[in-house]
């Protein structure tokens, strides 16, 4: 009776999204019974431009090097509406000990990264925020707290962008250039809001390893798309939730087999390597140890530029421009 019950409140969701209602994945009747201008104006509605590849990367380097944190903290418990002091801990601990183990980790390669915060994050840590900016660290947009941006009005989606990026220009005495959707959950209304932030660029999508423009149904918009992959990322590696099924399945030996593997591939196309990492997984000891070894030997390659996300994609906007 349950499903029955569950399945036509699903029959009744608007099958298309309206000021009211979530615009991210389209609830509504079977996808089987579109028309044909239907489905292409779903796939239209945000696409990979041009691409923004350089010739070759600054200083006739042959390959980019991108690093970022995405610094979910508490926000990864919060976001579900839990409260427990127990699983927030698990969060605190990339606060506490995860981005000042990442900083000394920069600092000690001399390297510039990028960090993606929620504003409830720099509202509850703003001299961390403070520290990342002073070491010569990006910081860029990651929501509100951590939401599902596909579960939002549109209403919604402005007001928490909006939010957010004042509390990071207020904590940081800087104006986002960068958004970095929480989970990469990219909803149909998020690129029109970014276009009214004055973005420079965005890093949530996935359909290149190399830099391109998003185009926002049809119309080329300027914006640079810095694609992430979950392959690039430490999250679905080694990530644990004990009331879920995920679980650190791989060992970290294998996660730098993987991450240098890809840093190999860009290498040999003369491209982007960008990998997402949480201070809270990857700064724990078995850890930040394979990251350490990943930067000593992407700094033993000649040619390799490492850039914060907001220099790679000012570069590509002005080589390709
Ligand atoms: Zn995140």
């Amino acid at each position: 009776m349950r499903r029955r019950a569950a399945a036509s409140v699903i029959k009744r969701a608007p099958a298309r999204p309206t000021a009211h209602h979530p615009a991210g994945n389209g609830a509504g009747d079977p996808a089987w019974t579109w028309d044909e201008p239907r489905w292409r104006a779903a796939v239209n509605k945000v696409r990979a431009g041009r691409s923004l590849k350089p010739a070759c990367w600054k200083n006739g380097a042959r390959v980019c090097v991108a690093l970022s944190f995405d610094s979910d903290h508490e926000t990864s418990t919060l976001r579900e509406g839990s409260t427990s002091p127990g699983r927030l801990a698990q969060g605190e601990y990339g606060a506490r000990v995860g981005v000042p183990r990442i900083l000394d980790l920069l600092r000690r390669h001399d390297l510039r990264a990028s960090f993606f915060v929620p504003g409830v994050i720099a509202r509850l840590h703003p001299d961390e925020q403070r520290r990342v900016v002073a070491e010569g660290h990006e910081i860029g947009m990651h929501g509100w707290i951590h939401e599902g941006t596909s579960e939002l009005t549109e209403r919604s989606e402005r007001d928490l962008m909006r939010r957010a990026f004042d509390a990071l220009a207020k904590i940081t005495g800087r104006t986002p250039v960068g958004v970095r959707v929480p989970s990469w959950d990219f909803s149909a209304t998020t690129l029109p809001l970014i276009r009214e932030l004055g973005l420079l660029y965005d890093s949530s999508l996935m359909a290149d390893d190399e830099p391109y423009e998003l185009v926002d149904d049809g119309e080329a918009t300027g914006i640079v798309e810095l694609p992430v992959e979950w392959i690039k990322d430490d999250a679905p590696y080694l990530n644990m939730n004990r009331a879920t099924a995920i679980r650190p399945y791989t060992a970290p030996s294998a996660v730098h087999e993987i991450f240098r593997a890809e840093f190999e591939g860009a290498l040999a196309e003369g491209g982007l390597f960008l990998l997402t990492m949480h201070p809270h997984i990857i700064g724990h000891r078995s850890r930040i140890a394979i990251l350490d070894e990943l930067i000593r030997y992407m700094k033993g390659v000649p040619g390799v530029w490492f850039a914060t996300h907001e220099e790679v994609a000012r570069y590509c906007k002005a080589a390709v421009a």
